[in-house]
Parts: structure tokens; C-alpha cells; sequence
């Protein structure tokens, strides 16, 4: 299912008889309420039945006690265009990862497009398009934030002003271009920050054949806003360096699915431990040579949850209200005013856990029911999660 961003509306939507909601939120990851209210694809109320106006819904759900949460975030993933990437050679892995629970990726740079341009106005048309392109097409209705230019040497101030200027939000890992050195991407980062782009930072070793190592000093001179694959994409730094990293700078700490899994487990860890769990996001850094993996959000989830001895409902909040607060986006959090992107979740048939959360602190995936994205159901039962014990039902 591929949509156009000229969307129908969702007109108002009501979820009813939710069993547990998870807000996105570190400092309350569960909220008491067994209700949503939706007007065109926005929240408008969340409470108890009795305290919401349920009446004329055009779509009214029954969640039948299972799990809502909000949708997924992939902080960190390496489109092209459409749903197809190159990588792997392989067609609709968004609409596959939707089923997956995603509802907005992120991209850390379209680097994997055949013949990727690297000089300075090559690279500023491919990130322009790259972001107009995913603003016009959305593959199984997922946000994809697009056009994230790999800095080179050479550029200057004015071209940052420049693609901010044309729309351009985001910067693609620095340190995947020609700019490696630590005093170099300081100072490009600081251009991309004065006009409200958003950085990421290669951490680690090379991820494929021309690509370089970023190690924690350059890391912490370049000081771009997120720390990105802090466990490596794939190879990690020392365990040692990456707690270093997470006590010596601010900046947000993401851990994705193509890396180290027991640095992963590390740097979480530490982020717990230095008492700043709200600085962690998840991605998955695919497709890549691992594959893609529809279901790399959530077997973060539940590898952190169950390895790192860390509440599920927190995790959760890892892959969405801190993700969506560290990027400023409007979804990730159940909160009236939000984007109604939702994942309808229930234990997996004959997970040994008792609970959902429970399932997933002993390491299973949970079982989708339903996606929803700006309050339209994008899929039923999920084509690629073990399935749910239970799942929500349309009632009209
Ligand atoms: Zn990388």
C-alpha cells in the first residue's frame, strides 16, 4: 500500500476499552485512561470513557483491552527513493517495516544511491530532492524525513543557510564524506545548528568499503545533536569510549539495531546509570548489510528490555517521546494536540510472559494488531510480528 501526502482525513476517530496505553513519555510511560479521541488525525482527548464525547465517531475501534502505544520512530535509517533500496536490492521494505510498528523514520543520509553525488551542489539538489520527494510520497503512510546531505569539504556557511533555506532539516552522518577531521565537522555543525539543522554523527568504524572511523575524540569536538549509532554501524568503539561518550557530552545517544548488541546493552546502561534515560533513541541504521528488518525497533525493544534489566514501558519511550522531543516532531507522545500515529500491541500467542510487558522483559517481540498514522488504519494484523493474542476490531 503506497500513499500520496495529499491524505483523506481521518474525520473523528474513538479507541475505546484500551487495556494499557503507553504515553512516550520517560517520566510517565503509562497513563490511566482507556480512551483516545481523534479529529482528523490529531488527538483531541485522551481520559476515561466516561469523561470523553465518543458520540458521532466516523471510525469507532474496540481495542479489547490490548496495548496502544505510540507509533515507532526510527531515529536512524538510509532511504533512497520510494520503497525501494538499493542495499539489499529489495522493494517495499517501509510498508514491510510499518507492519513492523513504525510510523516515522529518520534518515541518516541517502547514501546508498547509485552514483551519489559528492560534490558541494550535487549533494545539495540530491538532499532537496530526497526531502521533497518523501514529503509527496509516503510508503504504507510512513513519515519518511528525507534529505540529510553528507557534508564535504568545501562547503561554507551559505550553503547550510542555503538548504535550510529550501527546506532541508537535516544532516546525513557526518563523517561518512570527506569531512573526518574532529575541528573540521565542529565547525559545519555549528553552520547546520545556526540554521536549524539537525546533526548526526558516524560513531564507530567504517560501516562498508570507503567509509572511516569516528572515534570518541571526534566524536566529542564535532559535537553534533545526536550520537549516532553510539554501539557502531557495525563496528563499536571500546565499551569504555562509549560510556565515556554517554558521561562526557550532552547530546542524545542512539543505539541502533545494526550494531554491537552488546555495546547496545552498555550504553544503555550507562545513560540509567548517569540518570539521563531521557537522551536515549533507538533506530535500526538500515537497510544495511545485515538486511533490512522489519522488525529491528522492536527487537531493540526487547533486547534492552530483557539484556539490560530496564522496564518495558521505558524502552518503549527509547522508540518515541524521546525521539520525538530530541527532533522536535509532532508524534511520539499520547498527548492532545499530537499526531494520532499509533501501534495496537498485544503478548504474542504463547509468549511465556503473562503480560505484554511482561513478554517483552523476557525478551519476546510483541504481536501487532493494528497501525494507525494521522488517525487512518494502515494495517490489521501485522503481516510480519508473531501474531497477537488479541487485536482491536473496527466496529464501524
Ligand atoms: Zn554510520
Amino acid at each position: 500500500m503506497a500513499t500520496a501526502a495529499v491524505e483523506e482525513k481521518s474525520g473523528k476517530v474513538v479507541l475505546r476499552n484500551i487495556g494499557l496505553l503507553l504515553s512516550g513519555d520517560i517520566d510517565q510511560p503509562i497513563l490511566d485512561a482507556d480512551t483516545i479521541v481523534i479529529h482528523d488525525g490529531l488527538i483531541t482527548a485522551v481520559g476515561r470513557e466516561k469523561d470523553c464525547d465518543i458520540s458521532e465517531a466516523k471510525t469507532t475501534i474496540d481495542v479489547r483491552q490490548t496495548c496502544v502505544a505510540p507509533g515507532l520512530i526510527d531515529s536512524h535509517v538510509h532511504p533512497v527513493f520510494g520503497d525501494w533500496t538499493p542495499r539489499q536490492n529489495q522493494i517495499g521494505w517501509i510498508d514491510s517495516t510499518m507492519h513492523g510498528g513504525v510510523t516515522t523514520m529518520i534518515s541518516a543520509g541517502e547514501v546508498h544511491l547509485p552514483g551519489r553525488p559528492k560534490d558541494i551542489v550535487g549533494l545539495k539538489a540530491l538532499a532537496i530532492t530526497a526531502q521533497r520527494a518523501f514529503d509527496n510520497f509516503r510508503p504504507g503512510g510512513v513519515k519518511v524525513i528525507a534529505g540529510a546531505p553528507i557534508i564535504e569539504k568545501g562547503m561554507t556557511e551559505h550553503d547550510f543557510q542555503e538548504l535550510a533555506a529550501a527546506g532541508v532539516m537535516l544532516l546525513g552522518e557526518v563523517g561518512l564524506g570527506s569531512v573526518k577531521a574532529g575541528y573540521e565537522a565542529k565547525e559545519m555543525v555549528a553552520w547546520a545548528r545556526k540554521y536549524g539543522i539537525q546533526s548526526t554523527i558516524h560513531t564507530g568504524g567504517p560501516s562498508i568499503p570507503g567509509s572511516g572511523l569516528i572515534d570518541k575524540d571526534v566524536v566529542l569536538e564535532a559535537d553534533a545533536d545526536v550520537i549516532g549509532h553510539i554501539n557502531g554501524g557495525h563496528t563499536s568503539l571500546p565499551e569504555a569510549h562509549v560510556c565515556e561518550l554517554c558521561e562526557k557530552s550532552s547530546r542524545a545517544i542512539e543505539i541502533v539495531h545494526n550494531g554491537n548488541e552488546r555495546v547496545a546493552i552498555a550504553a544503555a546502561k550507562a545513560a540509567l546509570e548517569l540518570k539521563c534515560p531521557h537522551r536515549v533513541i533507538l533506530g535500526t541504521d538500515g537497510p544495511a548489510g545485515s538486511g533490512v528488518q522489519p522488525l529491528g525497533m522492536l527487537r531493540m525493544v526487547a533486547l534492552l528490555s530483557s539484556l539490560a534489566n530496564i522496564p518495558a514501558e521505558l524502552v518503549f519511550c527509547f522508540a518515541t517521546g524521546n525521539t520525538a522531543r530530541i527532533r522536535n516532531l509532532n508524534c511520539g507522545l499520547i498527548e492532545v494536540g499530537r499526531a494520532a500515529d499509533f501501534v495496537f500491541m498485544d503478548r504474542a500467542q504463547h509468549t511465556a510472559g503473562k503480560t505484554l510487558l511482561e513478554s517483552v522483559q523476557l525478551g519476546d517481540i510483541p504481536g501487532i494488531g493494528m497501525v494507525m498514522i494521522d488517525g487512518l488504519v494502515r494495517c490489521t494484523r501485522s503481516r510480519n510480528t508473531p501474531p497477537a493474542t488479541e487485536v482491536p476490531v473496527v466496529l464501524h
